[in-house]
């Protein structure tokens, strides 16, 4: 794969795309972007190896833009992309719609479990791209509602999950149906035989892209402590405060994907009172140079930066190499730890991943040969504990320096009516105190990760299509684990981390055991460990969750 850099400009893209994506802070191409833009933007068929995490949403987004008159008019949508579930419907819906605003694009997600009706609407006034689950998709089909007479590209994004989720025959129709010249692309994380057979039958002399080819030689890698902590994206900020509490770098670089990102974070992270300074490809030299400056000499701990800006960059100080997010490709990762280990020092690379990027985790320890331990996210008690120890540290260099005298006659006038183990007690529990350690009370749930599944036979779509428990999809239970009924599922607002949350808090299983967790709209399954099912069970049928009681049992046959 094509690793050197390049900009967005050099792919072609128009103005009004450019200033798109200088808008929300890109700074360059990811390289599966950098791959398959070109292809698509010439109007090639693509067959595309890529997990999420790689910016393989912009990679066919963008071309499809490109491609699209500006101000188009016609009722009729020009680009259809199906994707395997309602979240991700919206996250594509979102982000086209941010892509395309100055070439009024009209984009409409299309799933299932939202009112047929307000979908109908909006496709009568016409759009521009559709993006929908194929269930819904067919629905629409059938109903004479969405027409694909004038599609001119179809997106199959995140193929394998959708086969995965029994919606071949939907996908093989809309296929089929869709016009002839049309162009189509397909991504998927993994190329099983079923992929391939669909890209022989409907692609036409596509380009294949894949990610990752590139070896590191053993032994090459950096000599880094390697971990990861899975956690949900709207607790990635307070993930990484507890984190950097428990580490206490010296210094750590933390790398964003975004200008935007970086300044946000930089701003939290400030507000929480850390000493943090940004640095990214906006910035003057001097400006750069300023930054720099603060963290050789201590005046910053942490600098926050894009690859772009951090290219280059070299500070002995740095103890700690912090992904805020998983970067976009393998060489990457290699790169960005590069940054500590340096001369035999002992360095620590941390990455914060969402629970669907633990795939890219696994590319990234084939590329190295290296392990990347998944931790649990330091709790409470673990942020207390570490406290105190850093508090009993600064005693024991107190009392090695031995410039004690002038306090020792408080020591034995106290003594004099307390035990002396009391009266130390009382000065570590000042000293403490005084050290500002308040500790942030709430624990942060540890998100499952979304494990690679095994490949199965493809299964008709039942009814709806949309009304199966969404996220996992596994429905053979796992070997030592118990599935439960939990009588609450999307209608009641559950997510998984509020189960994950709920059963952690609750039980003594620590959010890590827990295994697939599947939501559907009145009801959720989890997999918990066998020999801790009844406790569980009777935990939370005490407790509630999202505050309310359920009804928890073992599943039925
Ligand atoms: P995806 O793999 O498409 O789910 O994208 C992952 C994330 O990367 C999304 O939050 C995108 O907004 C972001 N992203 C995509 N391309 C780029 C890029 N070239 N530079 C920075 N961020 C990007």
């Amino acid at each position: 794969m094509d690793t050197s850099p390049g900009t967005f400009a050099d792919l072609g893209l128009r103005d009004e795309l450019l200033q798109a994506l200088t808008h929300l802070g890109y700074e360059e191409p990811t390289p599966i972007q950098r791959e398959s833009i070109p292809p698509l933007v010439e109007g090639r068929d693509l067959l595309g190896q890529a997990a999420t995490g790689t910016g393989k949403t912009a990679a066919f987004a963008l071309p499809l833009l490109q491609r699209m008159p500006a101000g188009r008019d016609a009722t009729e949508p020009a680009a259809l992309i199906l994707v395997p579930t309602r979240e991700l419907a919206m996250q594509v819906s979102e982000a086209i719609h941010k892509y395309g605003k100055a070439l009024g694009t009209r984009v409409l997600p299309v799933y299932g479990g939202q009112p047929i009706r307000s979908q109908l609407r909006a496709l009568q006034r016409g759009v521009d791209v559709v993006v929908a689950t194929p269930g819904r998709a067919v629905d629409h089909l059938k109903r004479g509602t969405l027409r694909l007479g004038s599609i001119e590209v179809v997106v199959l994004d995140e193929a394998d999950e959708m086969l995965d989720m029994g919606f071949a025959e939907d996908i093989e129709s809309i296929l089929t149906d869709a016009p002839e010249g049309r162009q189509t692309v397909l991504f998927s994380a993994t190329m099983p035989p079923r992929i391939a057979s669909i890209a022989n039958r409907h692609l036409r002399d596509a380009v294949r892209i894949e990610l990752g080819g590139e070896d590191i030689a053993p032994g090459d890698g950096p000599l880094v402590r390697q971990t990861a902590y899975i956690v949900p994206r709207g607790q990635k900020s307070s993930a990484l405060g507890r984190v950097l509490d428990v580490e206490a770098p010296t210094a750590a670089l933390v790398f964003c994907r975004t200008r935007d990102e970086v300044d946000s974070l930089s701003e939290t992270l400030n507000g929480r009172g850390y000493r943090a300074e940004a640095l990214h490809g906006g910035m003057s030299q001097e400006q750069r140079d300023r930054v720099m400056k603060k963290l050789r000499s201590g005046a910053a701990e942490l600098l926050i930066a894009t690859d772009v800006a951090a290219r280059g960059l070299d500070v002995d100080q740095l103890t700690h190499v912090i992904n805020f997010d998983v970067p976009a490709a393998p060489a990457a990762y290699v790169h960005r730890i590069g940054r500590v280990g340096r001369a035999g020092r002992e360095g620590v690379a941390i990455t914060l991943a969402e629970p669907r990027e633990h795939r890219m985790l696994k590319q990234i320890e084939r590329l190295t040969k290296q392990k990347i331990e998944i931790e649990k996210i330091p709790t409470v008690a673990d942020l207390r504990a570490r406290r105190l120890e850093l508090t009993r540290a600064g005693l024991e260099e107190s009392l090695l320096e031995d410039k004690l005298d002038a306090f020792r006659v408080v020591v034995e006038t106290l003594a004099e009516e307390y035990d002396v183990m009391d009266v130390a007690a009382a000065a570590v529990k000042l000293a403490h105190e005084l050290s500002g350690a308040a500790v942030d009370e709430e624990e942060i749930p540890d998100a499952p990760a979304v494990h690679d599944r095994p490949e199965r036979a493809s299964k008709s779509r039942n009814g709806g299509g949309d009304d199966r428990p969404r996220r996992g999809a596994q429905k053979h239970q796992s070997a030592g684990m118990t599935r439960l009924f939990i009588g609450a599922g999307r209608a009641a607002g559950i997510r998984p981390q509020d189960l994950v949350g709920a059963i952690a808090n609750e039980s003594s299983v620590p959010g890590r055991d827990i295994g697939a967790i599947e939501i559907a709209d009145r009801f959720s399954l989890v997999e918990v460990p066998e020999p801790f099912a009844d406790e569980v069970i009777t935990a939370l049928r005490a407790s509630s969750i999202k505050g309310r009681r359920t009804n928890v049992r073992r599943e039925r046959f």
